[in-house]
């Protein structure tokens, strides 16, 4: 399958100036080590190459981090939540005006093309505006009470120090998901970003730090440790941190979940997706096209919510793979910065490994794969590949698993039963969806008794979701849910008050005492 290739590669240096400059405009002060000397390598996918080494956390540093956020909550949580919300509107104003230069980190570190990076960080500003609205609700419940004289409610209060872990792939969307929301309900933050993101980090720390100077919040209600997965255990394994937001793979979160359980923490975890769409003879197969490619293919497949499976049914199966390859035929692979591009590099030659391990082992158990070519871009530590597409049989271990990587799996159906059951038959639960336009097909994909995902959409693809609703998945995805809707009550505690206003002293179920 041959693709179209964006010209030349930027040089390490380049990019090294741009990481410097996008640093410098956002007001970060982190020290730049050369490549190889001590502290955590920040490296690019662009090239493969270490750009600079950066601090890294110690445990002692992660230990007075927590204390420090501990002791900021003492106050944060009893300032009004609007003034809270203040300190929220200040930060997304900053990253309003900073958003190019945080997308160029994003783009540097993540390798995602600079048009999903802008987009990343626009998704921050659009949690930060829902956080500042949330910060005047906030709301609990008044409930009738059995009992004369008697009032019946629900509070909600701040929680404590929440830890948050977050992944490569989305590298600074998360950790505003979290940080606003957490912060108006009343919380302080300590942050774990992924090792292959500290410069993004860093970048987003300078700005809620100077959010923080100009509306007089204490600095301490935001903290960053970088580091790697020890430095996510220290958080994990801490009695302050009383939420753990984790972000990661099913790996991940099988370690995380039970030792925060462990110790009676709060664990939210939103892990690994293996998202599928069904497409019917019903479909509009124009639009479904558009939304496969753009699910399948963006991000080069690096997504959670990234279209893993297609389910299509058999007598439309021939011409929907044919427009898809012919539409992945046409997809620019190559430099993330240049305007043409839309997929570009993996993440690390583990990721690479991976994809070359999956397809083998899809042909294996008699699959014919298309595309899934690594593309020479004159860069032996790069990884750029083509998008591949594998008819599949139905029953194959392979389709079972996440392999972070643009493979998709095409398998085919006869009647809607089969395609809800094979799409509920993964152990991950996150994203899906159904085209169809018809209405039967619709609703029946999204009854109880259709698809068992966090997330299900009918007409548009598994990626892209809006903040305002809740995100999350079932099953080995972890069960959390972040950003919009009622998430915000993952990082409150709830209390049951009630009042009696009158002069006696009735007992509830009609108990009698004495
Ligand atoms: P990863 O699991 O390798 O790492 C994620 C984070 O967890 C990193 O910060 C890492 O240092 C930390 N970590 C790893 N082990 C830990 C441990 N034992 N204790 C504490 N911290 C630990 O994931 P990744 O490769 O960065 O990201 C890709 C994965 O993340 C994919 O599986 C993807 O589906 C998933 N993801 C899920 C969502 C979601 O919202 N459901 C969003 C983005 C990514």
């Amino acid at each position: 399958m041959t693709t179209v290739v964006t010209p030349v590669l930027p040089t390490a240096d380049a990019l090294r100036t741009r990481v410097r400059d996008a640093l410098a405009a956002v007001g970060a002060t982190v020290p730049l080590g050369a490549p190889g000397s001590e502290g955590l390598p920040a490296s690019t996918p662009i090239t493969g190459d270490v750009l600079f080494s950066v601090p890294q956390a110690s445990a002692a540093d992660a230990d007075a981090a927590v204390a420090a956020a501990a002791e900021a909550f003492s106050t944060w949580r009893t300032t009004p939540a609007p003034v809270r919300g203040a300190l929220v509107a200040r930060l997304g104003q900053l990253l309003v005006e900073h958003k190019t230069a945080l997308a160029t980190l994003v783009t540097i570190e993540a390798g995602k093309i600079n048009s999903e990076a802008l987009g990343e960080v626009q998704e921050m500003i659009d949690i930060c505006e829902f956080a500042v609205g949330l910060s005047r609700q906030l709301y609990g419940r008044t409930i009738a009470s059995e009992r004369p004289g008697h009032r019946l409610m629900e509070n909600w209060h701040p929680l404590g120090v929440v830890g948050v872990i977050t992944a490569f792939n989305f590298p600074v969307a998360v950790w505003a998901w979290n940080t606003a929301i957490a912060l108006v309900c009343g919380d302080t933050v300590v942050w774990k970003p992924s090792e292959l993101t500290p410069l993004t980090a860093v970048a987003c720390q300078a700005l809620l730090e100077r959010a923080c100077a100009d509306v007089g919040a204490p600095a301490a209600v935001g903290r960053l440790v970088l580091g790697e997965r020890e430095v996510g255990e220290k958080l994990v394994d801490d009695p302050r941190v009383a939420l753990v937001s984790a972000t990661g793979s099913v790996r991940m979160g099988r370690e995380v979940g039970p030792r925060v359980a462990a110790r009676f923490g709060r664990a939210l975890l939103e892990l690994g997706g293996n998202n599928a769409a069904i497409v019917t003879p019903a479909a509009d197969l124009d639009l479904a096209v558009r939304g496969i490619v753009f699910s399948a293919a963006g991000t080069a497949g690096q997504r959670c919510t990234t279209l893993r499976r297609l389910i299509v049914h058999s007598s439309v199966a021939d011409e929907l793979v044919s427009r898809i390859v012919a539409a992945y035929k046409q997809l620019p692979v190559g430099d993330p910065f240049a305007d043409r591009t839309l997929v570009g590099p993996l993440i690390h030659t583990a990721s690479y490994r991976d994809m070359v391990l999956a397809l083998q082992q899809a042909t294996a158990e008699g699959g014919t794969v298309l595309g899934g070519e690594r593309v020479d871009v004159g860069d032996e530590g790069a990884f750029y590949v083509t998008p591949a597409v594998v008819r599949m049989p139905a029953q194959s271990a392979v389709v079972h698993k996440e392999t972070f990587a643009p493979i998709l799996y095409v398998m085919t159906y006869e009647t809607l039963d089969e395609a809800i059951a094979l799409n509920n038959a993964v152990p991950q639960g996150l994203s899906s969806s159904i085209f169809t336009l018809d209405m039967r097909e619709a609703e029946r994909f999204l009854a109880a008794d259709g698809s068992d995902c966090g997330i299900a959409n009918v007409n548009i693809g598994t990626s892209g979701a809006e903040i305002g609703g809740a995100f999350g998945g079932e099953k080995e995805t972890g069960g959390g849910r972040e950003s919009g809707s009622d998430s915000w009550k993952a990082y409150m505690r709830r209390a049951t008050n009630t009042v009696n206003y009158s002069t006696e002293l009735p007992l509830a179920q009609g108990v009698h005492f004495g």
